[in-house]
C-alpha cells in the first residue's frame, strides 16, 4: 500500500515595511509561493497589528505551519518583543506571543535587516559563508550579522556606526553616522547640490551611468564612508564577506561599492582586509519577505 503524500510544510512570511507590508507563503527552500502587497496603516498601533492579522489570515490554510515577521523595529534580545519602531507606530509589543495566541502556530519575529541578512545568506549572495554582515542602504541604513554560522538575534544598528565624528545630525540624533553618509537620503542631498532642487538619488546614478564625472565622484564619495564603516565591521567580526543591498545600494552596485573596498582595506587591520569581499546582493526587494519566511521555519525549528 501507498503511504499518502505528505504535503511539505510551509510558512506565512510578513515584511513589514513604513509604506507597506508585503505578505507571502514561503517554502523551506525560500521560494515565495504566493504575495499580497498592502499599504502600511501609519494611524495607530492597533491599526498596523489589525492590518498584519488580515495579511496573515488572507493567507491562512492548513498547510501553514509557522508564521514569521520582519518588523522595522529594535527588538528585545532572547524574547523578541518589540521595543519600538521608527517608522511605524508600535512600542513594546509582545508580537510573538500576541500572534502564537492568536493563530496557534509557532511565530517569529526579526528585525527587517536582520531577516534580509538571515535570507543572502541562506538564499542569496551569502550562500556557504560562515560569517558575514549585510549593510541595506535604504533610505535609511540597517544591518544584519551572522556569526559562526547563525543570525546574531541581538542588537545590530548598523547604519549608526560613525563614520564622521561631529559629521551632519542623523534621524537618531546622532552625527555623522553610516545613515547621514551612505542611505538613499545621502543620494538625494548630493544630487541636489550637483544638480539642482529637483534631483534627487535616482537621477544622480543616471548621471554616473551616462558618465558624468560628478556624478561618480560623488557615488564614490557615498562608497568611501561605506568602505570606511566596513572597515570598522572587518575589524570586529573578521567576516568572509561583506554583502551590501537595499534599494540605494542595488542601484548605485559598484559606483558605490569599487570606492568601499578601497576605503575598507584601509582602515581594516592586515590581514584581515584581504580575505573579505564586498558584494552586491542578490534577492533585491523579495529578501525581506523570503528572510521573513525563513525566520517562521527558524521558529518552528525552535531556534531563537
Ligand atoms: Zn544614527
Amino acid at each position: 500500500m501507498v503511504a499518502p503524500a505528505v504535503e511539505a510544510p510551509v510558512v506565512i512570511g510578513l515584511d513589514v515595511g513604513g509604506t507597506k507590508i508585503l505578505s507571502g507563503l514561503v517554502d523551506r527552500e525560500g521560494n515565495v509561493l504566493e504575495e499580497h502587497e498592502i499599504p502600511s496603516p501609519e494611524t495607530s498601533e492597533e491599526g498596523v497589528l489589525a492590518a498584519l492579522d488580515a495579511a496573515v489570515e488572507a493567507l491562512l490554510d492548513e498547510r501553514v505551519a509557522a508564521i514569521g515577521y520582519g518588523i522595522p523595529a529594535n527588538l528585545e534580545r532572547g524574547t523578541g518583543r518589540i521595543l519600538n519602531s521608527v517608522n511605524l507606530p508600535l512600542d513594546d509589543v509582545d508580537l510573538v506571543s500576541r500572534s502564537r495566541e492568536r493563530f496557534g502556530l509557532p511565530v517569529g519575529v526579526e528585525n527587517d535587516a536582520s531577516a534580509a541578512a538571515l535570507a543572502e545568506w541562506r538564499r542569496g549572495a551569502g550562500r556557504g559563508a560562515g560569517n558575514l554582515v549585510m549593510l541595506t542602504l535604504g533610505t535609511g541604513v540597517g544591518g544584519g550579522i551572522v556569526l559562526d554560522g547563525r543570525l546574531f538575534r541581538g542588537w545590530a544598528e548598523l547604519g549608526h556606526i560613525v563614520v564622521q565624528q561631529g559629521g551632519e545630525e542623523c534621524t537618531c540624533g546622532g552625527r555623522g553616522h553610516l545613515e547621514v553618509l551612505a542611505s538613499g537620503h545621502a543620494g538625494d542631498r548630493v544630487a541636489r547640490e550637483l544638480f539642482g532642487p529637483d534631483a534627487d538619488a535616482h537621477m544622480l546614478i543616471e548621471q554616473a551611468r551616462a558618465g558624468d564625472d560628478a556624478a561618480r565622484a560623488a557615488l564614490a564619495r557615498i562608497g568611501e564612508s561605506l568602505g570606511v564603516a566596513v572597515g570598522s565591521l572587518v575589524n570586529i567580526f573578521d567576516p568572509e564577506l561583506i554583502v551590501v543591498g537595499g534599494g540605494f545600494g542595488a542601484a548605485a552596485g559598484e559606483f558605490v561599492l569599487k570606492a568601499s573596498r578601497e576605503a575598507a582595506c584601509r582602515e581594516a587591520v592586515p590581514p584581515a582586509c584581504a580575505g573579505v569581499r564586498i558584494v552586491a546582493a542578490e534577492l533585491g526587494p523579495e529578501a525581506g519577505l523570503v528572510g521573513a519566511g525563513l525566520v517562521a521555519f527558524e521558529a518552528l525549528d525552535g531556534i531563537r
